[in-house]
């Protein structure tokens, strides 16, 4: 089962990922915490984005798409997060796919308002050690400042600044408008509303492919 979320910014899609990879045993593949990490670690790939993701823009497509041919195998249950960003992306992924003998089952587009999207950019926190996401009033951590799962500090991403803000809402509008016209004419786009809380998307998320509640995938 091979599934894309698609979405702008805050929008959820990294923690519906988290909940179906707890659930049903799926691989997260999530170019966006892809490159944080290899900037955590300072690769000389790392090196080559950091100006770029931590202003919140977008990586060339060349870059991403040689990437994600390279670290993208061929897995069972898949999520694909933060890729494709645009129709050159997708195309590319397609090619990808089929090299791996891979189809795609959905195309999930999770949307919000974008004052919703605001109000959680700016109280998303991020565990410097694991990764793990909160929001400072819908999911709090226990300890102020400290991760549930390892008890390291939290922190912002740096490109959950104010400052970055709306570019960041608006590149993804421009760049992904043409993109969900070319997943709506494949007939595998299904609608999500994102606004609601976390567990309320995630049964929409489950709805939305008969396979989910067949054990077969
Ligand atoms: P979210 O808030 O859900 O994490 P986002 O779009 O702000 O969404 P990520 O998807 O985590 O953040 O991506 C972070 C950054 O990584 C992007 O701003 C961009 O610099 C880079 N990036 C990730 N995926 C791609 C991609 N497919 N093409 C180009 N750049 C990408
Ligand atoms: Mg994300």
């Amino acid at each position: 089962m091979l599934m894309i979320l698609l979405g702008p910014p805050g929008v959820g899609k990294g923690a519906i990922a988290r909940k179906l990879k707890e659930a049903y045993a799926f691989e997260i593949f999530s170019t966006g915490e892809l490159l944080r990490q290899e900037i955590r670690d300072n690769t000389p790939l790392g090196q080559m984005v950091k100006p770029l993701v931590t202003q919140g823009k977008l990586v060339p497509d060349d870059l991403m798409i040689n990437l994600v041919k390279e670290r993208l195998m061929a897995r069972r249950n898949l999520v694909l997060e933060g890729f494709p960003r645009n129709v050159a992306q997708a195309e590319a992924l397609q090619g990808i796919l089929e090299d791996h003998g891979l189809t795609l089952d959905g195309v999930l587009n999770f949307s919000a308002p974008e004052a919703v999207l605001k109000d959680r950019i700016r109280q998303r926190r991020i565990c410097t050690g694991c990764s793990a996401v909160y929001h400072l009033v819908n999911c709090p951590p226990a300890v102020e400042g400290v991760c549930n799962h390892c008890g390291s500090p939290l922190s912002k991403r740096a490109d959950d600044d104010e400052v970055f803000l709306q570019a960041r809402l608006d590149r993804y509008l421009t760049s992904s408008a043409p993109l969900l016209n070319y997943y709506r004419e494949t007939g595998l786009l299904k609608e999500i509303d994102a606004e609601v809380p976390l567990l309320d998307v995630y049964y929409q998320v489950l709805a939305s492919n008969v396979k989910f509640t067949q054990e077969s995938f």
